[in-house]
């Protein structure tokens, strides 16, 4: 008797747990298609869905043309790498490995960042992330006061990220130039912040710094969980 209501408790776990299982999958951020090719993946809401905080043009702009251009360049980069071995001319491969950097986080950031927000989010996070968080920074507020720091400070264009050391088993708060300078190698983005101007200057100008702290009011924590969950397996 005890058995089969463990068997039932177990089934309805599993149940339970496919969905999950299914979030923190490989290719959950679906950047690639079957054939290996990088590809701009949909938004998970619609494009104003993130007002008033990040208005509609602004994400229009910002996901179908500038995301679109590092897909667009990553793929073509890798094109003319396949084309240097095919003709052993490799001339140009300090370029294009360049172009793979910039173009690759570039598409990559963009596909975290997109999926790291949600209309109505913020609020704090739970769980294993808040409690691996306190343990790293102190509290939540330390934290955040980092975070809103390290991006609004970021010279010219980059990203605040928070990210996950595997090896370290530690938290870290990154403040990252372009798309891959000052990124710490081996590090699994948990949370990202794009702060080059095109991400904000339409509505707020100048001030980034607003533009920064209104991101708490979106951020999805369930998204920055499931990865923090996936990047320690
Ligand atoms: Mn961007």
């Amino acid at each position: 008797m005890r058995k089969s209501i463990l068997m039932i408790c177990l089934t309805a776990v599993t149940l339970l747990a496919v969905p999950s299982l299914y979030a923190v999958s490989p290719n959950q951020d679906m950047v690639t298609n079957e054939s290996g090719e990088y590809i701009l993946p949909e938004l998970p809401y619609a494009y104003n869905a993130l007002e008033p905080h990040i208005d509609e043009a602004t994400m229009r702009l910002h996901h179908g043309k500038h995301h679109l251009a590092y897909v667009n360049g990553l793929n073509a980069a890798l094109k003319a790498l396949a084309q240097a071995r095919e003709t052993s001319n490799y001339d140009l491969v300090s370029y294009y490995s360049s172009q793979v950097s910039f173009h690759g986080s570039g598409h990559l950031m963009h596909a975290i960042f997109w999926k790291n927000m949600k209309p109505n989010g913020g609020g704090v996070p739970t769980g294993k992330l808040a409690a691996a968080i306190d343990k790293e920074f102190g509290s939540f507020d330390a934290f955040k006061a980092h975070y809103i720091a390290a991006a609004t400070k970021v010279e010219g264009s980059g990203w605040g990220v928070l990210g996950y050391d595997p090896m370290g088993k530690k938290l870290l708060v990154m403040q990252v130039e372009k798309h891959q300078n000052l990124f710490v190698s081996g590090v699994v983005p948990l949370l990202v912040l794009d702060v080059w101007e095109h991400a904000y200057y339409l509505n707020y100008q100048n001030r980034r710094a607003d533009y920064v702290k209104a991101f708490f009011n979106i951020i999805n924590w369930e998204d920055v969980a499931q990865r923090f969950e996936a990047a320690q397996n």
